[in-house]
């Protein structure tokens, strides 16, 4: 079998980058050990800024940037096609006890994004339900969420709908590389080629190369999550603290994440966990402790080495593409990491200089 390209990993990056190149009438391939969307796209939280977003480097604000100016035309497009609303919601970010408040003003002056800082009043009207021991808070009301399990299950969807091939419960072990050149992969007897193969798939991208003499330097981060089922919506904004937030639903239900820990490749989800993400859930909305946990999950992050996303050509290996490691802010930095990674491919002018995402051995 045949493709004009060949994705492994159906995540939010692999589900957006077979969207990309199938906007240029290429026939595309889809393949995942399980379900797509079920790993660490599934787990996220959802929140469209990176946590601390005067923080990070260049080569992330400009991805991110670029996702947020396009995420509503992605959502549009997707409820006209699939009738599933994944909930991009404006909620706005109120961070607590930051200690570079000074940074994050003149960071926002300098991109004209809307700061507001709160005085104790305005915490008290926004967000009534906020332990009162808070007298200041940073707000950035510009920030969205999105319900990214929503946003998956659309994604496969609109794929399909669409002519992508998907294949599922399918764990590619090894690739075919002969004379340095990608030719595809094989599975049950069949071989599956393609002139573009690109490696999408998450915290697990470093396994497939490694026999290659290649080193991706991804490594996986656990990070648990768990969520509260409320009869009414105590706040609606997503509130951080200490780089753990809470992030409110529609729907009553409060997330509260997320752990970083590094367990390896070990998903399980732990007591020690699950106590401290309440603790800091109730210690923020002391009315939380009157809700029920109603789950508690976890994913692996794809942490980068680099602290940058790996976009573009594996450099020894004709044919063969990556796109991975964007460790905390998957959700966010996909619509532009999948549209820079078709720039790439189809050797067009890139939405934004690649050099800063190439991959380097
Ligand atoms: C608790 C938590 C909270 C987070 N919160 C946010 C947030 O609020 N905002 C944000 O922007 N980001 C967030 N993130 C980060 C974000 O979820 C990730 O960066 C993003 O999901 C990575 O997407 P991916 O497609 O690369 O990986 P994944 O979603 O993990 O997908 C990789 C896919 O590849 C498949 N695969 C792996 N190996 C193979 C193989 N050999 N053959 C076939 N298929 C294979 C897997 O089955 C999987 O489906 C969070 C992550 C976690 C864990």
């Amino acid at each position: 079998m045949k493709y004009d390209s060949i994705i492994i990993g159906g995540g939010i990056i692999g589900l957006l980058t077979a969207k990309e190149l199938i906007k240029s009438e290429m026939s595309v391939l889809l393949v995942d050990s399980g379900t797509t969307g079920n790993e660490s796209s599934w787990a996220g939280g959802g929140i469209l800024s990176a946590l601390s977003p005067w923080k990070v480097p260049r080569a992330i604000s400009d991805l991110a940037q670029w996702s947020q100016n396009n995420y509503q035309s992605l959502v549009e497009e997707l409820i006209n096609s699939t009738q599933i609303n994944p909930e991009l919601t404006k909620s706005g970010m109120m961070i607590i006890g930051s200690h570079d408040m000074d940074q994050c003003f003149s960071w926002a002056e300098k991109q004209d994004i809307n700061t507001d800082r709160l005085s104790k009043n305005e915490l008290a009207r926004l967000a009534p339900n906020l332990n009162k021991k808070y007298h200041s808070a940073l707000f950035l009301p510009d920030i969205y969420q999105i319900r990214n399990p929503l946003l998956l299950e659309a994604l496969k969807v609109y794929l399909l709908q669409q002519g992508v091939s998907i294949l599922e419960q399918s764990c590619i072990e090894n690739l075919l590389i002969e004379n340095q050149r990608c030719l595809g992969f094989k599975l049950n007897n069949s071989n599956y080629l393609s002139d573009n193969i690109i490696i999408a798939s998450g915290a697990w991208s470093g396994n497939l190369v490694k026999s290659n003499r290649c080193n991706l330097k991804i490594s996986p981060v656990r990070g648990q999550m768990i969520s509260f089922k409320c009869n009414k919506n105590l706040f609606s904004q997503i509130i951080l603290k200490n780089e753990l937030y809470l992030i409110p639903r529609t729907d009553g239900l409060v997330l509260s994440g997320s752990t970083v820990e590094n367990a390896g490749f070990n998903k399980n989800i732990t007591e020690d966990g699950l106590k401290a993400l309440k603790k800091f859930a109730i210690e923020l909305v002391p009315e939380l402790s009157n809700c029920k946990t109603i789950r508690h999950w976890s994913g692996l992050r794809p942490f980068s080495e680099s602290g940058l996303p790996l976009i573009g050509k594996i450099p020894n290996i004709q044919n063969l593409y990556v796109n991975t490691g964007h460790y905390r802010n998957g959700i966010l930095l996909a619509p532009a990491s999948a549209r820079l990674l078709a720039d790439i491919i189809l050797n067009r002018l890139p939405i934004i200089d690649p050099a800063p995402y190439s991959i380097e051995f």
